[in-house]
């Protein structure tokens, strides 16, 4: 029976168990592409060295090499591989090369016949840069193709994948997505995007692959064709891509190129090998450059997948530990165009909000105004709106910087701050109401200031100007909503100090009275 089941999640990444007829794959998982007419490494190899348990080839390509012999023998016997098999329909080829001789029937046939485990109809990709008749036309041919899946097939026991077309069209990606998302395929893939990686189009993948998911069924794997490079590995992981494949290891390996997971470099240009994997160890960038093109290419092949695997097991690991974020956001830095993507989020923020854990196992790193996109800023904020008011004898806001060690918020200083500053200014502390205000969550009212998550952080102070308008933002915000008639913003040298400048010229001027945060160095005494 053909199940996914979902054991972990963080941010839009899940990790989930697929199971196929010849057995189940752990997602996210990354499916090298073997040319089972030219292979480099192969399959028996990947099993064997890798651990690999699923690998992808090309239905269009087994059919042209083997033809009958591979529905005598099965997929798995002409290549020597007793795991899961996934087949391509042919698609790419007729991306690159325009035709395919081959119908939608004869190649769904035959995947059922050379018994394969997961099997794609042959969907006609957009491509880039073509036009959105084009494109159009694609989406409405590829629907076409799936809609006669139904009568055509004759087994039950093999996952068909429903290819999502459009483009860069979002439009036409979404209607796609609604469209192939109806009917009963079991993973959903999106077409065509390699040229859009391949130009480190970035941010113009995160928008595809968010549009295609949102619109598509949650609960069914997403596969995205054709991603290949543990660079991206991260953040396709972040987007909800469970599965991919690629067959740039062998590509790059064959053009003497090496890949890292912060990029890709050329061989002549490597003095030393910078990581661990058999042939690492073994071999210097020279010994490498010296030997047979063949063996220098099956050697560097071996080399990309165990990077290839390396990198997916780290994002699993990241998962696991609630610290996919992070993780992502430190592998971003490695290329300007993916933390641009990274940025790209923010569109995407209450999606990601809905879609994550609201509990986590462990605390989170806040390093700059990025962590703002984080679903547990987006989630605080949210709540803070829709379902907080302060209490009823409130009637005086004061509101108290976080320090680096979170010091403030302990309850015999903040009330010896409120004493003092009340005494000042001759007000009753008994209606006073004390909020924290600090980056990333903004606002914390005291009641809340031991819950998660917004105590179990750590921030790297100080904050960049982004996030501390965000927390000037977050203050009016809150201001705004309540009816306080006193709101005192207390202020030290440093950050708070520059937050209160945001509205020493505004209409808040004469609102928000600002006052040195008293007892500094009394806290500074605690501290040590
Ligand atoms: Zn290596």
């Amino acid at each position: 029976m053909i199940e996914f089941e979902v054991s972990d999640k963080d941010l839009l990444a899940r990790i989930g168990r697929f199971r196929t007829k010849s057995g189940t794959v752990e997602t996210p998982i990354f499916l090298p592409v073997i040319n089972p007419a030219r292979e480099v490494v192969k399959p028996r190899e990947l099993w064997d060295l890798f651990g690999c348990n699923a690998l992808i080839t090309n239905a269009y390509i087994v059919k042209k090499y083997f033809g009958e012999k591979a529905k005598e023998r099965g997929i798995h016997g002409i290549l020597d591989f007793p795991g899961v098999v996934m087949t391509d329909s042919g698609a790419y080829q007729i991306l690159a090369y325009g035709s395919v001789e081959v119908t939608n029937e004869e190649i769904i046939r035959y995947q059922e016949e050379i018994d394969t485990d997961i099997a794609t109809i042959l969907d006609v990709p957009t491509g880039w840069g073509v036009s959105s008749d084009h494109a159009k036309y694609t989406v409405d041919e590829t629907l076409r193709r799936a809609k006669e899946l139904e009568n055509l097939r004759r087994r039950m026991d093999i996952a068909w994948v429903g290819p999502i077309q459009g483009g860069c069209f979002l439009n036409l990606v979404a209607s796609s997505a609604r469209e192939i998302g109806n009917l009963p395929f079991h993973i959903h893939a999106l077409g065509s995007p390699t040229p859009v990686m391949e130009q480190y189009l970035f941010t113009v993948l995160v928008d595809m692959v968010l549009t295609a998911k949102m619109n598509a069924p949650i609960n069914r794997p997403f596969h995205l064709f054709g991603a290949g490079h543990p660079l991206i590995f991260p953040l396709i992981v972040v987007l909800g891509c469970d599965i991919f494949d690629s067959a740039a290891y062998s590509l790059f390996a064959r053009e003497n190129r090496y890949l890292t997971d912060y990029g890709t470099m050329h061989l002549k240009d490597l003095e030393y090998l910078p990581c661990s994997c058999p042939v690492c160890v073994k071999y210097e960038p020279r010994d490498l450059m010296e030997m047979p093109k063949d063996e220098r290419e099956k050697n560097l092949s071996m080399h990309n997948l165990y990077v290839c695997f390396s990198e997916i097991r780290r994002v699993k690991q990241a998962i696991s530990e609630g610290r996919l974020w992070e993780y992502v956001e430190m592998k971003s830095h490695a290329h300007p165009s993916l933390l641009q993507a990274l940025k790209n989020l923010k569109k995407y923020s209450e999606y990601i909000e809905k879609h994550s854990p609201q509990i986590k196992k462990r605390g989170l790193f806040f390093f700059s105004s990025i962590g703002l996109i984080r679903p547990e800023v987006t989630r605080h904020v949210k709540r803070l709106r829709e379902r907080y008011s302060p209490p009823e004898w409130a009637k005086i806001l004061i509101l108290i910087p976080d320090l680096e060690a979170k010091n403030t918020r302990r309850r015999g200083l903040y009330r010896k701050i409120v004493s003092a500053i009340c005494k000042k200014a001759g007000l009753d502390p008994g209606v006073a109401h004390v909020c924290f205000y600090s980056p990333p969550f903004g606002v914390i009212p005291m009641e809340l200031a031991e819950t998660y998550p917004l105590y179990q952080y750590e921030y790297a102070y100080p904050p960049d100007i982004e996030s501390i308008k965000h927390v000037a933002h977050q203050i009016l915000e809150y201001i705004n909503r309540s009816q306080y008639t006193t709101i005192i913003l207390l202020v030290e040298d440093g950050w708070s100090r520059d937050l209160a400048e945001i509205y020493a010229n505004g209409p808040y001027r004469d609102k928000i009275k600002i006052e040195r945060l008293p007892l500094t160095s009394g806290v500074k005494k605690i501290i040590s």
